[in-house]
């Protein structure tokens, strides 16, 4: 059942030419790309999914914004402007501008976390859990089990499993060095996660002295699915929701390439400027991103960061953006291919377990379906399976991932009716030869850590 297009609200008045290779020459750059999306030229991709980090289009006062960035080394102008806003918005006391999103997790987590040491998030996106490793630290996956069925429809698939959650606590008590609540669940397909349990995981973290970091990158599309999806808050204002959301942590860290539409930029806040950590965060940002009022971006940055904050939670645009995704979500229902439904908040995950049931998961199913989509019309998207989750750190053993999603990361406000359609229309032929595709990807050669980025691979004959 086709559903409404939502119209964007705004009007372009910038454009950047796109061209489409010949299906020949795709198929040649994806082999020399060693069939790793990741080495692609951007140019050499009709549509962009790889990610919605950083992909978004800036609007004219962000651009006028950037006009007027103080450069100042120290105290810039556009660092108090983004420390108002993150304080207006967020109701933390200490706002600490970084370059992106795994800044802050350097920055945080070895501060939390080190040898011997766990960390529990209802899942951990890949950097964050690349950085609890790196701290020495081991992470816990801890979402509720409804996320793991791609075609179950449930509200709030990203949740926290409580009962898992406590027990974990009860057995480790304070080895657990920091609970992580990321909102949307990236790793679960942009699934969000409801007020009620941010609020019980709060909770229960304050019952066990143990603190709790937000990971919002998508704070403002998790607080529409709120208001759209718990009752409770269905006159609330989104900035009333995202306060009470936050009021539910003691620390955020925060990619803002993703919801507040700047191609860069990160941050961290403290809750309670009393709070030790303030002073050891400003030291480790001094050495490893600069002084803690400029954080690795330049003044101009900042400035975008500070209007982009209030642009990302506006309501239209918010109802504009998920429609995209129920827009491309109903187009998939209406040719039976599965994804992570009901579609969570930034792209959708389709299921490529269920488009080649016949490729295990350690020749990555999904890394075959990117391939194919590349082939097809020039889609560059990116596996969220096994493929990206790798070997096990301490057995080096291939994991076996709770799913193979083949993730559309749709850009913020980038893309168009049309190009969505020509997406599902993509997907609809790949899944009418599924059958000619018989086998899958070997690696040929990996990094030890993150080796999605830069693996190489060769088809299995
Ligand atoms: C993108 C992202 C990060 C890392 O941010 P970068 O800006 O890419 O470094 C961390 N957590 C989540 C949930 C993300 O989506």
């Amino acid at each position: 059942m086709a559903i409404k297009y939502i119209p964007e609200p705004f009007r372009i008045k910038m454009v950047e030419p796109i061209k489409m290779l010949t299906r020949q020459e795709r198929e040649q750059k994806i082999k020399e790309a060693k069939y790793n999306l990741f080495n692609l030229r951007g140019e050499d991709c009709y549509i962009d999914l790889l990610t919605d980090s950083g992909t978004n289009a800036m609007s004219d006062q962000m651009w006028a914004g950037i006009m007027g960035g103080d450069e100042a080394y120290a105290g810039s102008r556009s660092y108090y402007k983004l420390e108002d806003a993150g304080k207006d918005i967020f109701g933390y006391d200490y706002i600490q501008p970084v370059h992106q999103g795994r800044a802050a997790e350097k920055v945080l987590l070895p501060l939390l976390l080190g040898e011997g040491k766990l960390s529990v998030s209802n899942m951990f996106f890949d950097t964050t859990r690349a950085h609890v490793i790196l701290s020495g630290a081991r992470p816990i996956d801890c979402v509720v089990p409804e996320a793991k069925d791609p075609s179950k429809r449930a509200p709030f698939k990203g949740n926290m499993d409580l009962a898992k959650l406590e027990s974990l606590l009860k057995e480790h008590g304070r080895r657990i060095g920091l609970v992580v609540m990321t909102i949307t669940n990236n790793s679960a397909g942009g699934q969000p996660v409801s007020m009620k349990n941010m609020r019980e995981t709060y909770a229960l973290c304050q019952k066990y002295g143990v603190p709790l970091n937000i990971d919002a990158a998508r704070y403002a599309e998790n607080a529409y699915f709120v208001k759209r999806d718990e009752p409770e808050y269905k006159d609330a204002s989104i900035k009333d929701i995202i306060r009470e959301m936050f009021s539910y942590g003691d620390t955020f860290t925060m990619s803002a390439k993703k919801d507040t539409i700047v191609n860069i930029g990160g941050m961290l806040g403290v809750r309670d400027s009393a709070s030790p950590l303030v002073i050891q965060i400003k030291a480790n940002c001094i050495n490893y991103e600069g002084f803690y009022t400029y954080g690795g971006l330049a003044g101009r940055d900042l400035e975008a960061l500070a209007i982009g904050l209030y642009e990302g939670i506006e309501e239209s645009y918010l109802r504009y953006r998920i429609g995209q995704m129920e827009y491309l979500a109903a187009r998939l229902d209406d040719a039976g291919i599965a994804y992570q439904s009901p579609v969570g908040g930034h792209g959708v995950f389709v299921d490529a377990a269920q488009m080649f049931p016949h490729i295990p998961y350690n020749e990555f199913p999904a890394q075959t379906l990117c391939i194919e989509l590349y082939k097809e019309a020039g889609i560059r998207t990116c596996d969220i399976g096994s493929y990206m989750l790798g070997n096990d750190p301490d057995t080096g053993r291939q994991l076996h991932a709770d799913f193979e999603f083949s993730r559309l990361a749709i850009p913020r406000r980038v893309y168009t009716q049309a190009h969505l359609d020509l997406m599902a229309d993509a997907l609809i032929e790949v899944k009418k030869r599924s059958q000619e595709v018989k086998r899958g990807y070997r690696i040929t050669w990996e990094p030890p850590i993150l080796r999605h980025f830069q693996a190489s691979l060769e088809p299995i004959k």
